[in-house]
């Protein structure tokens, strides 16, 4: 460990469901300089330093124990300068608890590809084509030494290397950040994926040379965690091999703290993969499933050995009236709505539904007011959350199998 303001603590472990499997799920508690998070847990995302339409001191009362924000939309608005003036992005946002930041290569690297909301695949897809391919004509550029890429709001060029990822992330100042890497896609053929590996595996050993000068050079800043980010597509060789390494990997004591999971992966397969990662990965670190959060997939990566999750979905698809019920999703602007006085989800505990009828919320998205947004947003991030929360409630008392089974027959029953 590089600093004792930074721990993980297994607590529990999921008893594995009757195979010779070894069990790799487990309950437990990161500590950060601002805070513990009990795991798993689904962390909130908070893209440009606030959950959109959500107050954070509404965040804190519907359970989210840490808010993750995003350093490429921090970069280009406000400036990390100015967040670092403020103290970091918890005291710039009045955020308390604990944050992360990603590393922003995900969405440079989106920006070259444009499968920003695609991280959980479907399989129906083909491998031909080198998607992120050096020298195309698209927003984002890869080469060995980093990423070049045209801003978003104003199309101005920007480079992010392993370096200014690291620079920009500490002065964001979150409890967690990312190693930079490249983000692959399942259309990437298995040739590109190993030459990206490399460079990730190469970018993640320059990320701990200079996260630990930075460490060293701020060190009247709150210490911050450094996660490796693990690539390999679909392949189970380039997962293991991943893992290893980036486990393996010390600069003059410089260690990751625990690892993203990260970059494309097909859903059929996605338990399967993020298994052949955490058998390999040492249990004393946290694992990080980057931008996943369908209650299944939460499942499958909780039992796999997963400790916490990010996804924008519960938040994006509020502010479309999507919302989370025990018996799955609806759109709460359909006509059935338009005389229910009761809550969204009678056995929900938010805010919204502890005070709100679903014909109130629905009448607010046809009427296309703001606190619409408001209101569902804090039910499916509080639905969301609490899904977690009652996983690790039942890992602990041995019950996540029936609990599993019970709520995805239900929710996906329609
Ligand atoms: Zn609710």
């Amino acid at each position: 460990m590089n600093s004792p303001a930074f721990s993980f603590t297994e607590q529990a472990t999921l008893a594995s469901a009757g195979s010779s499997g070894p069990a790799l799920g487990r309950a437990g508690q990161i500590s950060t300089p601002h805070g513990v998070i009990q795991t798993p847990a689904f962390i909130p995302v908070g893209t440009k330093a606030t959950v959109k339409s959500v107050l954070p001191e509404s965040m804190k009362d519907l359970g989210a124990q840490a808010i993750l924000a995003n350093a490429y939309h921090l970069y280009l608005q406000p400036g990390p300068e100015i967040v670092d003036e403020a103290g970091g992005v918890g005291s710039f946002m009045n955020w308390a608890g604990p944050t992360f930041t990603d590393s922003g290569g995900f969405q440079v690297l989106s920006l070259g590809v444009g499968f920003k909301k695609v991280i959980a695949m479907d399989t129906q897809t083909f491998r031909s084509d080198e998607v992120i391919a050096e020298g195309k004509d698209r927003l984002a550029h890869v080469d060995d030494d980093g990423v070049t890429f045209k801003s978003h709001l104003d199309g101005s060029m920007h480079r992010f290397t392993p370096e200014v990822s690291m620079q920009v992330q500490h002065q964001l100042g979150a409890d967690i950040i990312f190693a930079f890497d490249e983000c692959t896609t399942l259309h990437n053929t298995r040739s590109y994926q190993e030459r990206s590996l490399e460079r990730t595996r190469l970018w993640a050993k320059r990320c701990l040379v200079e996260h630990g000068r930075l460490t060293e050079a701020r060190s009247h800043r709150p210490y911050q965690a450094l996660f490796g980010v693990l690539q390999g597509a679909q392949y189970e060789d380039l997962r293991r091999k991943a893992a290893k390494d980036l486990a393996g990997l010390d600069e003059d004591g410089i260690t990751f703290d625990g690892f993203g999971l990260g970059g494309a992966l097909d859903k059929a397969e996605l338990g399967t993969i993020v298994g052949w990662m955490c058998e390999e990965l040492p249990r004393n670190k946290p694992r990080h499933l980057l931008g996943i959060g369908e209650p299944d997939d939460l499942f499958v990566g909780v039992e796999n050995g997963a400790d916490t999750f990010d996804c924008v979905a519960p938040s994006r698809q509020a502010r479309t009236s999507a919302v989370f019920t025990d018996s799955g999703r609806v759109n709460l602007t359909n006509t059935r709505y338009a005389r229910d006085f009761s809550p969204i989800d009678a056995n929900c505990d938010c805010y919204t539904c502890a005070n709100y009828t679903a014909a109130y919320v629905s009448h607010l998205f046809r009427a296309k007011e703001m606190s619409a947004a408001t209101l569902a947003t804090i039910h499916n991030e509080r639905y969301i959350v609490r899904l977690v929360e009652r996983m690790r409630a039942s890992i602990i008392d041995g019950s996540f199998y029936d609990f599993k089974t019970e709520f995805l027959g239900r929710f996906y029953s329609a």
